[in-house]
């Protein structure tokens, strides 16, 4: 990730630095504190109304924090197994079989994790070696490279394009090697909105066939797509399935982003890897939470209805600031909206960012610090999962812009 933005705001590294010469060897010299945290600082700063850091403003279903309450007050407060509750793990299974037809085994092939980061980050920990390569599509969400170079991988970048046709398989090809261990998708995709196509599963499985190239699919907005269009998890293709690990969020899903809990899906042989790393790496997760998790899980209406739900708050958001300068490609799937512009000033994404949020009073999130490297762009992204009072508020200042 490209942290102008970000250098000198985060933490004392360099003050220690200064006075302890050569102790501190950064393992990731270039990153600096993550984009979301340094937006939504600002907001709070500035008092400006927060579209930047993905979080919904509004509450959880009233009977999920009843049943989480429940639970603690029956006892369910110690750790849980390691994997995670028998009982989410194999709700989970019925989901996702129900969803995309596909086969998950609860005991060896579901894994309940401390969000969607730890199981990427674990996921890229347990599966990419020293001197592997990982295709990263760009823009890409922020914490695959880190992950990829502390694995002491390469990632290897592709480029999207976020208004036209998404992704170049052809292009794609030509960087595959002998040497590719991972490739990196997400869909539906944090920042641009797009989804892929099945014709892009179909290109990605040709691609992968005869390869022990692993897919590590991000598909924390499985729920979230709009028009009508369906999601396209690697789990309904059995030739992409078996080579794939799929990671979801149910923060995104129960509008509980703080809680932290996500799973990962993966083959038997895949799993048995990640939780050797797994268990080092957080042991297991959230007891009471896992077990309201497993219990509301069959309540199906409130994923299912979740991309009714956010592309009412998508084309609210869109028809406020129809008369805006802004220039829309609207969201296929996400909470998150990217906005052109160019027609308004041709300052760099980051520095009409940062104004924005200082002057103007609404935060956003530049596209281009999703880019390796500082890369022109004139879009800033904004996160609709909001009351729609708030989306109101911020349409008044985007609109005289
Ligand atoms: N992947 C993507 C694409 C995301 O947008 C996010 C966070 N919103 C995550 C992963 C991380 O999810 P979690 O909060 O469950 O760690
Ligand atoms: N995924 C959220 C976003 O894209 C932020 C999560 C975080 O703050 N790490 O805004």
């Amino acid at each position: 990730m490209n942290s102008d933005l970000m250098n000198g705001l985060g933490t004392n590294n360099s003050i220690r630095t200064m006075q302890f010469p050569g102790i501190v060897r950064s393992k990731l010299p270039n990153v600096g504190t993550t984009i979301f945290t340094v937006m939504s600082g600002l907001a709070r700063e500035h008092g400006a109304i927060n579209l930047s850091q993905g979080f919904p403003d509004f509450s959880i279903p009233d009977r999920l924090g009843e049943l989480v309450a429940e639970k603690m007050r029956k006892g369910h407060n110690q750790y849980s197994p390691m994997p995670g509750l028998p009982a989410l793990r194999e709700a989970i299974s019925l989901k996702v079989q129900e969803l995309y037809s596909a086969t998950y085994d609860p005991q060896d092939e579901v894994t309940v994790t401390a969000g969607a980061t730890q199981a990427i980050f674990t996921a890229i920990m347990a599966l990419v070696q020293e001197g592997d390569e990982v295709v990263v599509f760009e823009p890409a969400y922020d914490c695959y490279v880190p992950a990829i170079e502390l694995a002491g991988g390469k990632a290897i970048f592709v480029q999207m394009e976020p208004t036209g046709v998404l992704i170049d398989w052809e292009y794609v090809k030509r960087v595959i090697n002998q040497r590719t261990r991972m490739i990196i998708i997400n869909t539906p995709n944090n920042p641009t909105g797009r989804i892929m196509s099945a014709q892009d599963m179909v290109r990605l499985q040709k691609l992968t066939e005869r390869t022990d190239i692993i897919i590590l699919s991000d598909e924390v907005y499985e729920h979230i797509l709009f028009d009508g269009y369906e999601h396209q998890s690697v789990s309904r293709y059995p030739k992409l399935a078996e080579r794939s690990v799929v990671v979801s969020s149910f923060g995104k899903t129960y509008h509980c982003t703080g809680w932290k809990v996500g799973h990962v899906l993966a083959p038997k042989e895949l799993m048995r890897e990640f939780r050797k790393t797994h268990q080092f790496n957080v042991f297991s997760v959230n007891t009471p939470v896992q077990h309201a998790l497993a219990e509301f899980l069959s309540e199906r209406q409130h994923y299912l209805g979740l991309g009714t739900f956010y592309q009412s708050k998508r084309d609210l958001f869109l028809k406020l600031i129809k008369d805006s300068r802004f220039k829309v490609r609207p969201s296929e799937g996400t909470y998150f909206q990217l906005l052109d512009y160019s027609a308004i000033t041709d300052e760099k994404d980051t520095d009409y960012a940062n104004r924005l949020t200082k002057e103007a009073g609404v935060a956003s999130i530049p596209l281009s610090v999703f880019y390796h490297r500082p890369t022109p762009m004139t879009q800033l992204r904004f996160c609709f999962a909001k009351e729609d009072e708030t989306l109101e508020r911020a349409a008044e200042i985007l609109n005289k812009l």
